[in-house]
């Protein structure tokens, strides 16, 4: 079976956030199932050097307002087809914005092209690939459906993944004919969202199946607090819908052969962690004091992720002798806030506003707990690199939070299944109760090494999730064939 997997980022050629790990991660883990995926990514300037050499396998005239190239090749282990469309995708600044970071003003039509490549190779463009499926993720990959089926004529299945809600790709109504739809589609039945045009929605209303990231999330996004507008398309889609788990790639995240950590170290020898904790005080400026029970945070700095509420609970953090070690970047004010935080508590609070893999690595293998207190978290992958790092996730429980992190209660612990520190609502008041239950466990060694040893056993791979959307691919193959 083929899948063309169509993503506007892939981890590790291109990166912004979670999007891009699973978009690299899950072909390989599909190609265990016996699933070919290629993926069709935008011609930034990041693909375009690793796609040296790549076949140039169709040319556009005009795509979008410009000559294009679908280029094929293989790069990092990866089957790409890279849309080399310079005049969409070879800018200064970010992936979707520029240097400032404001939207960038034509990314109705960059993303749409990304869609309409996507569903003209869906229907055969490259001869010899014809995929069974096309599997589009989140809202740059929208218009994939809709163009695959206002087309008419055989198609191949479509699946719409949502990686997160939040990200909806609204445009006005008025770009309807340069984005190549029909005026018929400007419809509630449709590609219409309040009065403009929705590449979400779209991708929503047309695909045959559409996942989510969690089995929380999935449930969260069909109500009016969470479903962002978007909550009464996906309860009357509810059938088709499914929350399938992230997975992490267990090569990159691997603690015993990390080229990242300094120490490495396995669920045998966890006490190894020591050194590492010891290079992560030293790296961010904290105290050498191996007892303090040290909190770690790797996340973009958003009003998604909770850390207002972090910088409101520090107080007790630092009150209870604990240390915090922050990667972030992202919203000014939250930056400009443990800036603060690490100038009035030095030795206790370390701060890096970098994006910085390997920081990232050092914290999840030298911190002692990692903290998400997100509002909404879709499933979140930190905490499931905490698992395999012997870091101990304290969560909020919303989203994949939920369904991956075993609370440490009372039956919990007695029982011995305990992963992790679980708070709900996620409010100030429940993070700092949830800092202290942390540190109460941290003073029981039995508890928190049992804690830590279980989270490190934890199935965090692929493999799974990887079985579940091979089960919704061969479902669609079927009704088609
Ligand atoms: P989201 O996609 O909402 O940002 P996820 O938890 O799903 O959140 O994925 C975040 C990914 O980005 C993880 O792989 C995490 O390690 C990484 N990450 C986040 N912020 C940074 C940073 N400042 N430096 C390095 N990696 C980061």
């Amino acid at each position: 079976m083929r899948v063309l997997s169509v993503a506007s980022e892939i981890f590790p050629l291109v990166k912004t956030g979670g999007l891009a790990d699973v978009a690299g991660a899950l072909p390989g883990a599909l190609a265990r199932e016996g699933i070919a995926v290629r993926s069709l990514v935008p011609g930034y300037p990041a693909l375009l050097s690793a796609s040296e050499g790549f076949e140039a396998v169709y040319s556009y005239d005009n795509l979008f307002g410009g000559p294009a190239q679908v280029l094929s090749g293989t790069a990092v282990g990866l089957d790409l087809f890279v849309l080399n469309a310079p005049h969409l995708f070879v800018r200064p600044g970010g992936l979707y914005g520029d240097a400032g970071g404001r939207d960038l003003p034509d990314n109705a039509q960059r993303f749409a092209a990304l869609a309409w490549a996507a569903a003209e190779i869906g229907r055969g463009l490259v001869p010899g690939f014809a995929p069974d499926v096309v599997h589009a993720h989140d809202w740059q990959a929208g218009l994939a459906p809709p163009y695959l089926r206002l087309a008419g004529g055989p198609r191949p299945g479509v699946v719409m993944t949502i990686h997160n809600l939040s990200h909806q790709g609204a445009f006005p109504a008025g770009l309807l004919a340069a984005l190549r739809l029909p005026p018929s589609a400007l419809a509630v039945e449709g590609v219409e969202y309040y009065g403009g045009i929705g590449f979400l929605k779209a991708g929503l209303y047309y695909a045959d199946r559409i996942t989510t990231v969690s089995p929380t999330y999935a449930a969260e996004i069909q109500t009016p607090e969470g479903g962002m507008s978007l909550d009464g398309l996906l309860r009357t889609r509810a059938s088709v819908l499914s929350g399938i788990l992230n997975g992490i790639d267990e090569t990159v995240w691997n603690p015993a052969s990390d080229p990242l950590v300094p120490a490495p170290f396995s669920a045998r020898q966890p006490r190894r962690r020591r050194l590492n904790k010891a290079a992560l005080q030293e790296r961010l400026g904290l105290d050498g004091d191996p007892t303090a029970l040290l909190f770690g945070v790797v996340s973009r700095l958003s009003w998604q992720k909770g850390l207002d509420l972090l910088i409101e609970a520090l107080p007790v953090l630092i009150g209870a002798g604990a240390q915090l070690a922050l990667l972030g970047s992202g919203e000014p004010t939250l930056e400009r806030g443990f800036a603060a935080a690490a100038d009035a508590h030095p030795g206790r609070v370390g701060v890096d506003f970098g994006y910085d893999e390997a920081l990232a690595h050092l914290i999840q293998a030298g911190s002692d707990a990692l903290l998400v207190p997100s509002r909404f978290e879709p499933c979140g992958l930190t905490q499931l690199c905490a698992l395999r790092y012997g870091s101990v996730p304290v969560v909020s429980r919303v989203g994949g939070l939920a369904d991956t992190i075993i609370d440490a209660n009372e039956m919990a612990t007695a029982a011995g299944v305990a992963t992790g520190v679980q708070f709900n609502p996620v409010d100030r008041d429940m993070l700092k109760a949830a800092i202290n239950r942390t540190q109460t466990l941290w003073r029981n060694p039995k508890d928190w090494s049992r804690m830590q040893a279980n989270g490190m056993r934890s199935d965090v791979g692929w493999g799974r999730p990887a079985r579940r959307y091979a089960e919704i691919y061969r479902g669609l193959a079927q009704n088609s064939a």
